[in-house]
């Protein structure tokens, strides 16, 4: 069996010990007779692997007492019609930071629930770097405010979280959640996809004050409604059983690697790899204003589009897969999320070398 190294966007790779305890744990969950796909959601075995996965998030991210963590479907995609549906209130409005592809899809789906001002876009540097905090233009007695810290597409990142004078913060942290510590209590909600840095797909986690719940827009329906999956501790209906168990292994892992403020630092080494790989080079480039740039998500041309197709056929070959980048981007993505083993960043650096030697 040869694992690759898989630089996907998501679904990404998975920390190898979880997927090789899943396997052993498959037939037969800790003498229960069952895998944990059969097993009820009301039963004891499940509840204790809910509340388990829970409590270690809770662990990692120091989620203050105050904030209700809810194991939810439907994506990231579905938040961006729950956020409003829950926090903009009739007749209200929320102010949106445009950085990239995800926050113009938030934007457009809130605008369907009410007035939606957009405070500040890079959208005319071509979504290459982070507005500074003087450049958010925020509304008195909006709603919330909500942006993207970290952008999957362009590969930029928020270096700074905004200030919002008391006005609740939402957070799209699909592809940057657990990557390193945060300040939970800077955030009136948090949300993610678990694809990319959690678990399976099929989960998405929200992470919100309790004070926000509890007043939807007219018309939301219940699956839609925070405040019941709140009280019904993610289970009104069947949650995503068996990627909350493998989400739960995977928290089990981060905390075995000594937590996020560790996991920050390897992250942290390993975009630096990549960046001083690209920056050394006149072959390889990447478009990101450099403070901006992302831990997690590294776009890069090669310097001869006709020889993308090449650097993509030699580098699965070596088993560097899924490098090619969005379509609206084009050229090279590395995403590169907590389960890329650092290993795998040297192989695609001396890789990217090597290419750059024989073709450049
Ligand atoms: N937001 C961001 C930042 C993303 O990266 C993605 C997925 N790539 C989404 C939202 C959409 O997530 P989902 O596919 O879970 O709906």
């Amino acid at each position: 069996m040869a694992r690759v190294y898989n630089f996907s966007a998501g679904p990404a790779m998975l920390p190898e010990p979880v997927l090789a305890q899943a396997r052993d744990e498959m037939l037969d969950w800790q003498g229960s007779g069952m895998c944990v796909a059969e097993m009820s959601h009301r039963g004891k075995e499940f509840m204790s692997i809910a509340a388990q996965a829970e409590a270690d998030l809770r662990e990692l991210l120091q989620i203050p007492a105050n904030y209700k963590v809810l194991f939810l479907q439907g994506g990231a995609s579905s938040q961006f019609a729950m956020i409003p549906m829950n926090l903009l209130r009739e007749g209200g409005s929320a102010d949106y930071i445009n950085t990239g592809s995800w926050s113009k899809k938030a934007i457009a789906e809130a605008r369907r629930y009410g007035t939606v001002n957009v405070v500040a876009s890079t959208e005319a540097d071509k979504f290459t770097r982070a507005p500074a905090q003087d450049e958010l233009k925020l509304t008195a007695g909006a709603a919330y405010v909500h942006y993207t810290p970290n952008e999957t597409i362009e590969g930029v990142e928020f270096p700074y979280v905004p200030e919002t004078n008391g006005v609740p913060l939402v957070a799209d942290m699909s592809s940057t959640l657990l990557s390193r510590p945060i300040d939970v209590s800077r955030f009136g909600l948090i949300y993610a996809g678990a694809q990319k840095n959690i678990g399976p797909a099929g989960l998405t986690i929200v992470i919100v004050r309790e004070d926000l719940i509890g007043q939807t827009l007219p018309g939301t329906p219940t699956m839609f409604d925070y405040k019941i999956h709140a009280d019904n501790e993610s289970m009104y209906n069947t949650p995503p059983t068996y990627a909350w168990y493998q989400a739960g292994l995977v928290f089990k892992w981060l905390k075995d690697m000594g937590g996020l403020e560790a996991m920050a630092a390897v992250n942290a080494r390993k975009a630096k790899k990549l960046y001083d790989t690209i920056d050394a080079s006149s072959f390889y480039q990447n478009p990101v204003d450099p403070p901006a740039r992302s831990w997690m998500n590294v776009p890069f041309t090669l310097a001869n589009a006709e020889l993308d197709d090449t650097f993509i056929k030699e580098a699965k070959a070596q088993g560097l897969t899924t490098l090619k980048g969005h379509r609206s981007v084009g050229g090279m993505r590395a995403s590169i999320y907590n389960a890329m083993p650092e290993a795998g960043v040297d192989a695609l650096v001396a890789f990217m070398q090597d290419f750059e030697r024989r073709q450049g």
